[in-house]
C-alpha cells in the first residue's frame, strides 16, 4: 500500500537560529502516524544540524541535489556516498530550478538519480512542464520524457524512486494546478511506472501547495503527497499540509 509522503524543500533559505526554531516546532507538532511520512530537504551546510535535531524524531531528511559523480575533481559537488555517511535518506534531483538555472539536462538528472540509488539514497525525481509547454499541449510528452530518462538510467531500481510532478508554472507563483489537472498527469506517470514494475512509487505533487489546497490535491487517486517549497518554511503551515 502506498502511504502519504510530504517533503519540505527549504531551497536556499534558513540559518542556524531559524532552522533550530523550525525543526523544534516540527518535532513538537508531528507524531509518528502509520501510513504518513514527512521529510525536510535542507541546504548542504545545514544537513548536520538537521540530522542531529531529527535523530530521535519520526521525520526524515534529505538534500536538495546530489552529484552524478562518485568522487574526484568536481569542485563544489557533493556525492551520494558523502550524504549517506551522515545518515541522509533522500536527495531531490531534477528540480526545475536546477534544470533552469544550472543546466541539469534529462541525462544529468537521470545520472544523479542512478548515483543516488547506487549509494543507497532515495532520489526524489522532479518532472514538470513550463507554461509554454503546457500551452503547446506538450505536458504529457515532456513529463514522460523526463521520467523515461530516469527509468532508463535506474533500470530495475525504478521501484525505489520517489517521483514529484511539479509544473514549473506553479512553483513559487501562487498558482496551483487544479486537483483534476494534476491527477491527469499523475495517472499518466503512474501508467508509465507500472510498465517498469514500479506502480507503487510515491507520486508527489509540488507547486504552491498550501494548507488550504492540500486536502483536495491529496484526495486524488494518484497523488500520494506533496513536495512543498515556500510553505515548508513555516512549521504550522507545513504540518497542516502534512495532516491534510
Ligand atoms: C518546490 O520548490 O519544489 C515548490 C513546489 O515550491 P513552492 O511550494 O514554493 O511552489
Amino acid at each position: 500500500m502506498r502511504g502519504k509522503f510530504v517533503v519540505g524543500n527549504w531551497k536556499m533559505n534558513g540559518g542556524l537560529a531559524a532552522n533550530k526554531a523550525l525543526l523544534s516546532d516540527l518535532i513538537a507538532g508531528w507524531t509518528a502516524t502509520p501510513g504518513r511520512q514527512i521529510a525536510v530537504c535542507a541546504p548542504y551546510p545545514y544537513l548536520a544540524q538537521v540530522a542531529a535535531a531529527l535523530e530521535a524524531a519520526p521525520i526524515a531528511w534529505g538534500a536538495q541535489d546530489v552529484s552524478e559523480h562518485e568522487s574526484g575533481a568536481f569542485t563544489g559537488e557533493v556525492s551520494a556516498r558523502m550524504l549517506t555517511e551522515f545518515g541522509c535518506r533522500y536527495a531531490i534531483v531534477g528540480h526545475s530550478e536546477r534544470r533552469q538555472y544550472f543546466g541539469d539536462t534529462d541525462a544529468v538528472v537521470a545520472a544523479k538519480a542512478a548515483a543516488a540509488l547506487a549509494a543507497g539514497l532515495t532520489p526524489i525525481a522532479c518532472v514538470g512542464e513550463t507554461l509554454a509547454e503546457r500551452d503547446a499541449g506538450a505536458t504529457m510528452a515532456v513529463v514522460l520524457r523526463q521520467l523515461d530518462a530516469v527509468i532508463g538510467a535506474v533500470g530495475a531500481d525504478a521501484a525505489k524512486v520517489v517521483v514529484a510532478y511539479e509544473p514549473v508554472w506553479a512553483i513559487g507563483t501562487g498558482r496551483t494546478a487544479l486537483p483534476e489537472e494534476a491527477q491527469a498527469v499523475h495517472a499518466a506517470l503512474r501508467a508509465r511506472l507500472e510498465k517498469s514494475k514500479a506502480a507503487e512509487v510515491p507520486l508527489l505533487y509540488g507547486g504552491s501547495v498550501k494548507a488550504d489546497n492540500a486536502k483536495a490535491l491529496f484526495a486524488m487517486a494518484d497523488i500520494d503527497g506533496g513536495l512543498i517549497g515556500g510553505a515548508s518554511l513555516k512549521a504550522a503551515e507545513f504540518l497542516a499540509i502534512a495532516r491534510a
